[in-house]
């Protein structure tokens, strides 16, 4: 049993697991620094306590005193959100010492994922499909031969990697020196561990990623797929749920192999496979043990409250429903609303003057900010989701254009307008895109 749960998170997200555990009758505390101090989850929450000044280092990711306010409060589980802490085996474990519950994944999980060459072999044991490339790292020594063997292109990745950092691509032999040398050194900076290994690099891939929860005594079921293929710099900037790509029996098929494979390994908790998919084949790139920022287009069409589940099996209650009970319903985008110039992402934190957000039937809007908020400048720039649901793609697409007409946010630059404009696009309307399209599109500035 779980009476209260400290959200180790700001933004958003905190008010997603807030507004969760409220339905489940649970206590709730809010930790925030300094900046945060107006944020409406700390406002929201049954109590409240800083835990620092406004950098990440010292507040979000502080460890120690995220446990103070823990024993402070008699907080008796932590949700970590995503990002910060989410995916820090440490943290799980010094909560699990401290007899916290932590709603995730073991740390031997997080661990065994959060390293890509150990989370690329578990996938192939557990017999999911990956990219071909090397058998764990590549070095000095044996990069020319892994990268004949593989054919080129290829795409040299951080062991560490994370945000695309530390990736390289080698279109040919004679770009492979430089192309490891860069990676080396771009993840020794970023990660501090400059491990690399390699990948054959897929020309024109889809994101696709599914969605698992597991009750860690070997229950576990998927609920579908995100296409996550609009992307800029590797981060996502729409997502949808079911994929324009994909039919239902691959959805049923890749869905029930992810489901299998968290059997196997009697994962806990909410994670997400991701795949590449090119020319009706799925390869592995990566597992996130964590709720995901996209997590809201699964939920509208599975009508299933993923952080429900997660804190039922964190209890030890277990899942709330089985495979067969779950239905996939119409279809579901999400916008990612930055405070950003909508054409450079250059980041525009500043006081939001007005602010209305839309509603409606199929409309969902996740999101901290307020008329008179002042956003900080030392977090994310992600100030809401925008979540529209429809019974059909089309219905959908109709619906958030009416939406995006609807969305007031003044004082600040916003992405809102590319939404605008992607909703026109024949591309868009039509499914067909890759995950290098979004960046096509905007350097053509069209
Ligand atoms: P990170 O953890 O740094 O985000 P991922 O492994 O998740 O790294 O890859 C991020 C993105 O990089 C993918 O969504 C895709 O756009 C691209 N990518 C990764 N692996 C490959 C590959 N083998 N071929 C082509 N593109 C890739």
């Amino acid at each position: 049993m779980i009476s209260k749960i400290l959200i180790a998170n700001r933004g958003e997200i905190a008010l997603r697991v807030l507004r969760a555990a409220k339905e489940l009758g649970i206590a709730t505390v809010a930790v925030h620094s300094t900046a945060d101090a107006d944020a409406m989850h700390v406002r929201l929450a049954d109590e409240s306590v800083c835990i620092g000044p406004p950098p990440s280092r010292e507040s979000y990711l502080n460890i120690h005193q995220i446990v103070a306010a823990c024993e402070i409060t008699g907080a008796d589980a932590v949700h970590p959100g995503y990002g910060f802490l989410s995916e820090n085996a440490k943290f799980a474990e010094i909560l699990e010492a401290h007899g916290i519950t932590f709603i995730g994944p073991t740390a031997e999980h997080i661990r065994l994922m959060g390293d890509k060459i150990t989370a690329k072999q578990t996938a192939v044991a557990l017999g999911i499909p990956v990219v071909p490339g090397s058998d764990g790292e590549v070095t000095a020594e044996n990069v020319l031969e892994v990268g004949r063997e593989i054919g080129f292109p290829v795409l040299i990745k951080a062991t560490a990697g994370g945000g695309g950092r530390g990736m390289k691509v080698a279109k040919t032999e004679a770009d492979l020196d430089e192309a490891f040398n860069t990676a080396r050194t771009e993840a020794l900076a970023a990660f501090g561990n400059g491990a690399v290994y390699m990948e054959k690099y897929l020309g024109k891939p889809r994101h696709i990623e599914i969605q698992v929860v597991g009750d860690g005594e070997g229950n576990a079921i998927h609920l579908g797929e995100r296409d996550c293929s609009l992307q800029r710099r590797h981060q996502k900037v729409w997502e949808e749920a079911n994929s324009p790509a994909l039919t239902v029996e691959q959805r049923m098929n890749i869905g029930q192999i992810c489901a299998d494979a968290m059997k196997k390994m009697k994962y806990r908790g909410a994670g997400t496979i991701e795949f590449l998919y090119e020319n009706g084949e799925f390869y592995f790139i990566e597992m996130n043990t964590r709720l995901q920022v996209e997590h809201p287009i699964t939920e509208a069409i599975t009508n299933i409250d993923l952080v429900h589940e997660q804190i039922r099996v964190a209890s030890g209650d277990g899942l709330s429903v089985t495979q067969d009970e779950i239905q996939f319903q119409g279809h579901a985008i999400e916008c990612r609303i930055n405070a950003e110039d909508p054409r450079t992402f250059v980041p525009s934190p500043g006081t939001i003057t007005h602010f209305h957000a839309p509603g409606g039937l199929g409309v969902r809007v996740d999101s901290g900010v307020y008329a008179g908020y002042k956003i900080p400048p030392y977090y994310d720039s992600l100030i809401g989701k925008l979540i529209v649901h429809g019974r059909t793609r089309e219905e959908c697409i109709k619906r958030l254009r009416r939406v995006l007409d609807e969305f007031v946010v003044d004082g600040i630059k916003t992405t809102l307008p590319l939404f605008q404009d992607l909703v026109e696009n024949p591309d868009i309307l039509k499914g067909d895109y890759d995950i290098h399209w979004l960046e096509k599109y905007l350097a053509a500035g069209t």
